[in-house]
């Protein structure tokens, strides 16, 4: 391979094979957004296809070293599996693009050489003032092209002052036209678009420059992200035209709104990955959530895993205006994929959630709780009488039961409870049952009333997941303590 300036590697070809990427910037949380993105990319890579992790740290202002393990993380959480990336290579690799920057000089120095860019010398104080000054007579701010113009002799006593330098693209006359796969046919003037700084002081490139070298040399097919780029594409498709490469195929996805119509926020609740995974929704929901921000199946169908995503997502089924993100959807889906899950599965799931549980416990309280909530949050809530002593008072035992009745029909549940038989919770109605069979104002409300002094003995708690399942995770020993100890605290007139 020659090694002047202009060299560049030649492209990964792999005709006939997509290849898709995930290319975020590491600057903070993951959030909602950037992950439809990349479970759009995963999915429209499609099973047969490629999907590859590029992590685009070119902005070291921004830059936030911990984010990319945490990106990885979160990705390998949502089972968002790479086939190539920064931790296991591939045939592109360094697919960091820190580690790429010759890469990128060479490229600029390809577009100089061709016309293509200019060096710029002016500084930030100067694009500052210009700014300001297109600002206050109401005029778009770019660049005045100040440098485009410059003789050699004039860079080079510039070069010798030292004055940092910049490479700018040369924006030509004429017009960007492409034909979006999500947007339809999109169209731009150049004249519009500013002359972007491709390569800057520090020797970094932009994103510009950066992702067209690496999706080109990367054999990236099809290109999907948010809308928020597209103002940006004819920028890359002139540097993809002034570099001899054609570009890939371009899908610009809608943006999320929250349930007011602005652009999703924090303060929608619209927090990172890992926020999602400590309220306890579950990954499958959060994907299955997500594919439906900008997809749908044209189906009534609303349960998908990610396989069937997979093979089901086409660009042909992608919308065009923009998603609403509404979390009573998410928490839906989050109840039905709980409802999907063995009570073994559950109970491992619900593991960081409830550290004091034994590993016995969890797989009882997976069965207690799996009907009954819709995130996994909601858990420790339920089951914290478990661990918790409730030595309820007398008063509160027997509500508005005398306590004579309270303490009956507590000491007829003991043995009920002692037996731990499967049909314990037909043992105790028919208890409670003949129990309140002479009450003046109705059986229903006696037995009522009655089960709920065992559910507070049990829990001391009026509301609390079903006693026999109750009784099951305190295990026969401790039920049957508690059960005594109020007994106790039922003694004696009251
Ligand atoms: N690094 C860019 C971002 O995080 C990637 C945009 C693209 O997919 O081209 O938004």
């Amino acid at each position: 391979m020659s090694e002047g300036p202009a060299s560049l590697p030649t492209s990964i070809s792999l005709p006939g094979r997509r290849r898709l990427r995930f290319a975020p910037s590491p600057t903070g949380a993951l959030h909602i957004g950037n992950v439809r993105t990349a479970l759009f990319n995963y999915c429209l890579a499609g099973p047969e296809g490629r999907f590859l992790l590029r992590i685009e740290d070119t902005d070291r202002e921004r830059y936030r070293p911990e984010s990319v393990l945490e990106y990885q993380a979160e990705l390998r959480w949502l089972g968002l599996l790479w086939d190539e990336g920064p931790d296991m290579g591939g045939p592109c690799a360094p697919y960091v693009e820190s580690e790429r920057l010759p890469l990128y000089r060479k490229a600029a120095d390809r577009l100089l050489e061709g016309g293509a860019a200019y060096p710029c010398f002016c500084s930030r104080e100067r694009l500052e003032e210009l700014r300001a000054a297109q600002r206050a007579s109401g005029l778009p701010t770019r660049y005045d092209r100040r440098c485009l113009h410059l003789r050699p002799d004039e860079m080079s006593q510039l070069r010798a002052e030292g004055r940092p330098e910049v490479v700018r693209l040369r924006m030509p006359e004429g017009e960007s036209s492409w034909n979006d796969l999500v947007l339809g046919p999109q169209r731009f003037d150049n004249a519009e678009i500013d002359d972007q700084v491709l390569l800057k002081s520090d020797g970094y490139p932009t994103y510009h420059l950066a992702h067209v070298v690496d999706d080109h040399l990367m054999g990236v097919t099809h290109v999907v992200r948010a809308v928020e780029w597209l103002p940006s594409t004819p920028k890359h498709l002139v540097l993809y035209r002034a570099l001899g490469w054609s570009p890939p195929e371009l899908a610009h996805v809608p943006l999320v709104l929250g349930p007011d119509r602005q652009k999703l926020a924090k303060r929608h609740g619209a927090a990172g990955v890992s926020e999602y995974r400590e309220m306890g929704y579950l990954p499958e929901a959060v994907v299955n959530f997500l594919a439906f921000l900008g997809w749908s199946p044209g189906t009534e169908e609303e349960v998908f895993a990610l396989p069937d995503l997979r093979s089901r997502m086409t660009f042909e089924r992608l919308q065009s205006s923009p998603a609403v993100f509404d979390g009573q959807r998410l928490d839906y889906l989050n109840g039905v994929w709980i409802r999907r899950l063995s009570p073994g599965e559950l109970g491992r799931r619900l593991r960081p959630f409830l550290p004091q549980a034994s590993p016995e416990q969890l797989e009882p309280i997976a069965e207690m709780v799996r009907e009954r909530i819709r995130r996994l949050d909601e858990v420790p809530g339920l089951v914290a009488f478990a661990w918790a002593d409730p030595e309820p008072s007398a008063s509160l035992l027997q509500g508005s039961l005398s306590r004579s009745a309270a303490r009956d029909f507590l000491q007829s549940a003991v043995p009920v409870f002692q037996g731990g038989s499967a049909e314990l919770m037909e043992a105790l109605r028919a208890l409670a049952g003949s129990a309140a069979a002479s009450s003046s104002d109705g059986a229903k409300a006696e037995v009522r009333r009655l089960m709920r002094v065992v559910r507070i003995a049990l829990t001391g708690q009026e509301v609390s997941p079903p006693l026999d399942a109750c009784a099951r995770l305190l295990g026969p020993q401790e039920a049957d303590r508690r059960l005594r100890n109020a007994l106790g605290r039922l003694q004696g007139p009251g």
